[in-house]
């Protein structure tokens, strides 16, 4: 059995002030029955990580270098984000892909560094909304699944987050249909490519939009086994309606 997995990404979001959120998401859930993470901006993961201590959330980054070292101004390694405390790295989100040119070999590479620094990686994949409406979907999710996972990858670090670039922080979602369409293709595809032990334990997460509103029935479809939030985790209570559904799930 797959343990749920209801991950929050703050993105380029809170001052220090933010950590209270965290304070009162333990409060609301001390013993939940679902992994909780929230991956605060690298400035907040070494605060984070301490207020968090010895409780079941899980903290995170939103990001990585390849390199464990070195000249890279500016850039933080897996070690590091380790260090801080955190236990996960998200990969390859929409916004790095768009933003900072990242493609599927280079989320390859920082998944190895990851999963070697004993982190969870977070692998993000989805289409955007011209893929989509040009009948590209599965052959996307197919390429990206394809280059973004490194054929040694550990199963027991690996987390694989379907997010639609046109359902991030726009209030729409796909169909539930669509939903059960691409998380079933990912679990098709995992198991004809490492098999069916390797592709059992890997989380399959749903991101875009998901709010409290909406939690229950994207969690209700077939191998959807939690979900990455993005606005709505910013907040104790939305983030907090979301873990119930899941765990209600
Ligand atoms: C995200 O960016 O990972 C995300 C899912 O954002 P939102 O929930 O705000 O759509």
């Amino acid at each position: 059995m797959r343990r749920k997995l209801a991950a929050g990404n703050w993105k380029m979001n809170g001052l220090s002030a933010q950590i209270e959120v965290l304070n009162d998401l333990i409060n609301r859930h001390p013993a939940p029955t679902v992994d909780l993470l929230i991956c605060p901006p690298a400035t907040l993961v070494g605060a984070a990580a301490t207020a968090t201590a010895g409780t079941p959330l899980m903290i995170g980054g939103q990001d990585c270098h390849t390199a464990t070292s070195g000249a890279h101004t500016g850039d933080i390694s897996a070690e590091m984000l380790g260090d801080s405390g955190a236990g996960a790295v998200i990969l390859g989100h929409s916004e790095r892909r768009e933003d900072h040119g990242e493609e599927d070999a280079l989320v390859a590479a920082k998944t190895t560094t990851v999963q070697a620094a004993g982190l969870i990686a977070v692998v993000c994949i989805g289409e955007t909304l011209a893929q989509r409406e040009g009948g590209e979907t599965l052959n996307v999710i197919k390429a990206q699944l394809a280059g973004s996972i490194p054929a040694d990858a550990a199963a027991d670090t690996l987390v694989v987050a379907y997010e639609p670039v046109w359902a991030i922080g726009t209030g729409k979602i796909p169909t539930l249909a669509e939903i059960a369409e691409v998380h079933d293709f990912i679990r098709a595809e995992l198991t004809a490519r490492f098999g069916a032990d390797f592709a059992d334990k890997i989380r399959l997460l749903y991101g875009g939009s998901v709010k409290p509103t909406n939690a229950e029935e994207i969690f209700a479809v077939s191998n959807v086994d939690g979900a990455l939030v993005g606005g709505a985790s910013l907040k104790a209570e939305d983030f907090s309606g979301i873990i119930t559904a899941l765990e209600a799930s």
